[in-house]
C-alpha cells in the first residue's frame, strides 16, 4: 500500500514488516444497529521505514462485515467486507504537515490548530487559518498600517509574482471568506470545512513559496560563498620577477 508518514512528508509503498492490521466482527445484531449490515471494527498501524523518522501512523475503522465461502476449509470465515463507513485518524492527531524551525512559531502553532479542528469547527478553523495568513503578509512582507487582510493582499500587489498574487486574489471571490475579507480577521464567519481547507492548502503552499525557499537560496548562496572562499585561499601569489 503506497503511504505518506504525516511526520515526516516521505512518500512510500508499506510492506508487511513495517503494519499491523487488527480487525473484528462486532457480535451486535445488525437489527440492533442503525446499519443495513454486520459491522466490524479494527485498527490499523503503520511504522514509519524512514530510519530519521519511524514514527506511528494509527487509524481506526468502522467496516461492514459479511462471511465469505472458503473453499479450503469448506466453512465460512467472516471477512472485512470492502465497504467502509467511518475512518478516524487517531495518531498523529491532526494533518498538519511538520514545518521547519525558521517559520515563525506562532504562525506555524495557528496553521497546526487550524488542521486539527477543520473537521470538528470550520469556523474557528479558518479563523485561525486567515489570522496566519495575514501574520505570513506581515511577518514576510513588512507590511503595516493596512485595516484589512483585503488592503494586506492588495498591497502585495506588483511585489510577489503574479501566479502568487493571483492565487491569492482568488481567495477573495471564496464564499463567505471572500465575503468577509474586509472585516476583521478575528471575526468568526460560518465557512464550510472545504473553505477552511482551501485556506489551510494556502498557507502550506506560501510557507513552502515563502519561508522555504528563502532558506534554500540563502543555504544555495552560503555554499556558493564558501567555495569561492576555498578557491582565493587556494590561489598562489604569482611568482616574483628575478632582478
Ligand atoms: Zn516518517
Amino acid at each position: 500500500m503506497n503511504f505518506t508518514c504525516p511526520y515526516c512528508n516521505h512518500v512510500t509503498t508499506i510492506t508487511d514488516p513495517n503494519k499491523y492490521n487488527l480487525w473484528e466482527k462486532v457480535a451486535i445484531k445488525q437489527d440492533n444497529t442503525n446499519y443495513d449490515h454486520d459491522i466490524g471494527v479494527g485498527f490499523l498501524v503503520i511504522a514509519c521505514p524512514n530510519q530519521d523518522c519511524k514514527e506511528l501512523t494509527i487509524t481506526s475503522r468502522l467496516t461492514g462485515s459479511k462471511a465469505v465461502y472458503n473453499p479450503v476449509g469448506k466453512d465460512y470465515i467472516v471477512q472485512d467486507a470492502s465497504t467502509l463507513f467511518r475512518e478516524w485518524r487517531l495518531v498523529p492527531d491532526t494533518d498538519a504537515k511538520p514545518q521547519p524551525s525558521y517559520i515563525p512559531t506562532q504562525l506555524v502553532q495557528d496553521y497546526t490548530e487550524a488542521c486539527k479542528i477543520r473537521d470538528l469547527s470550520p469556523k474557528a478553523s479558518a479563523t485561525l487559518a486567515r489570522r496566519c495568513l495575514q501574520g505570513m503578509i506581515r511577518d514576510f512582507h513588512g507590511i503595516k498600517d493596512k485595516k484589512s487582510l483585503y488592503d494586506e493582499i492588495d498591497a502585495l500587489k506588483g511585489v510577489i509574482p503574479t501566479s502568487e498574487w493571483d492565487a491569492l486574489d482568488s481567495l477573495r471571490s471564496i464564499g463567505n471568506i471572500g465575503a468577509h475579507m474586509e472585516k476583521d480577521v478575528d471575526l468568526i464567519i460560518d465557512v464550510t470545512s472545504e473553505e477552511a481547507n482551501t485556506l489551510i492548502a494556502f498557507i502550506e503552499y506560501l510557507f513552502k513559496q515563502w519561508y522555504v525557499k528563502r532558506h534554500d537560496d540563502e543555504e544555495n548562496l552560503r555554499a556558493v560563498k564558501a567555495i569561492a572562499g576555498i578557491k582565493k585561499a587556494q590561489k598562489k601569489p604569482a611568482p616574483e620577477k628575478a632582478e
